[in-house]
């Protein structure tokens, strides 16, 4: 018996006239993600991607995983292949099947028949299959309203296939699809969350990371570039670039007001992340940031970041509270990585009394005490690139 993967488009069935380009790129992805697992073919048909094992050392777990990672994927199904004849289905629902059904009391079974040439309808289907069930499963019984398990048989084009059930996949649209963003990543929870919520809407990440060494490790930099690796496992593989912001920092808390390092601070790295936008060919800015949660983050001190961007800076987060950013960091697996005890440039040097209501001109004021454009070029020159292959 063979087993594939049925992968069901989500957002793009909405598409008219590019839908074609949607499925290409779905089914490109899809091909460039199996070839870490083995001998896989893929192609396309009737709202699906089909993944079919080519031979028996292909690892399905491993790809079924991946593909349920791919954004553009609302869905993913294990199947069962068949011959489109009843005795075929019949046969295979009855190996197949009561792996899934143990443990189920009540079940039913759905038929699409996109094939309308097959000799028995839709409920006639349901009728055969769910009689061969009952008779090798006795502790099941049939609820079509409310069952434990749903079966269905599905007789397509070149075959028919038999599974229970659909495993939620990672929605939203093929990354790439919609731009290429610049994620501002450190080294938190909010971060990644952020990127990845971002490349849910098709957007392509690159990422940004400021670092102070010595008063921020090596370590440091590295946990950024494993949470980029484990984003890297959604949205695919993304540069990661470094500026060193150490000479900044030091100039900051040498000159300035001790209340605004923080806010001075958050507008050099958005002049930074604008020069580095232009150079990578990004459109957006990404951040993590989240109304309210620190004293950077009020809508003064955002009001008064956002000034410095030149584009436009997407926070999706900016309406979560913690538990919900957190709820989907250990969903996408960056949540024990960004827990990890190391400092981000952000934490050192902060002031005691941060200003939580800044008055632009005032920061200005202050920022005017040191020579900005040629501060963030010097920043500039310490800018190094790593390429994060993502590991599916
Ligand atoms: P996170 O959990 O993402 O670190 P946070 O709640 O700690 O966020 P801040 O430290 O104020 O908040 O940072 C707000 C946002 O600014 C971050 O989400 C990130 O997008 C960006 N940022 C902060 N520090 C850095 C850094 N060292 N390098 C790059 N971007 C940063
Ligand atoms: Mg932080």
């Amino acid at each position: 018996m063979k087993e594939i993967l049925l992968c069901k488009y989500g957002e793009i069935v909405l598409k008219g006239a590019n839908r074609r380009y949607f499925e290409d790129m779905l089914a490109k992805e899809l091909r460039y993600r199996a070839a870490s697992f083995g001998n896989f073919t893929v192609r396309y048909a009737q709202s699906t991607v089909y993944v079919e094992p080519q031979d028996d050392f292909a690892d399905l777990d491993g790809m079924f995983e991946a593909a349920r990672r791919l954004f553009g994927i609302a869905g993913v199904v294990r199947a069962a292949v068949a011959e489109k004849n009843m005795e075929s289905i019949l046969a295979t629902a009855k190996t197949y099947l009561p792996d899934f059904l143990r443990g189920k009391k009540t079940f039913k079974v759905e038929a699409k028949r996109s094939d309308k040439t097959f000799p028995l309808d839709s409920p006639a289907i349901c009728q055969e299959a769910g009689g061969a069930l009952l008779s090798i499963c006795p502790w099941l019984r049939v609820d079509v309203h409310h069952p434990d398990a749903t079966v269905r048989v599905e007789v397509r084009e070149t075959a028919a296939y038999v599974h229970a059930g659909q495993f939620k996949g990672a929605g939203g649209l093929p990354v790439g699809t919609n731009g290429k963003g610049l994620l501002l990543l450190s080294g938190g929870i909010d971060s990644p969350v952020a990127g990845w919520m971002m490349a849910k809407r098709g957007v392509k990440l690159e990422a940004l990371y400021f670092e102070s060494i010595p008063y921020t490790s090596e370590q440091a930099r590295q946990k950024v570039l494993d949470l980029a690796g484990l984003v890297a496992r959604w949205s695919g593989s993304m540069q990661v670039n470094v500026v060193s912001l150490t000479e900044i920092q030091e100039l900051l808390v040498k000159n300035c007001d001790e209340e605004y390092f923080t806010l001075l601070l958050r507008r050099y790295m958005m002049a930074i992340a604008n020069k580095v936008a232009e150079m990578r060919g990004c459109e957006a800015l990404i951040t993590g940031e989240s109304l309210g949660q620190v004293a950077s983050q009020t809508m003064q001190a955002l009001n008064v970041t956002n000034d410095m961007a030149a584009y436009p800076v997407f926070r999706p987060c900016i309406g979560m509270d913690k538990e919900e950013i957190v709820q989907i960091a250990r969903m996408i697996d960056t949540f024990e990585t960004s827990i990890l005890p190391f400092e981000d440039c952000c934490t050192v040097f902060t002031p005691r009394h941060p200003k939580t209501r800044p008055v632009l001109s005032k920061v200005v004021e202050q920022e005017q005490k040191l020579p900005f454009d040629e501060l963030c070029e010097k920043a500039l020159s310490t800018l190094q690139t790593f390429y994060i292959r993502a590991k599916f």
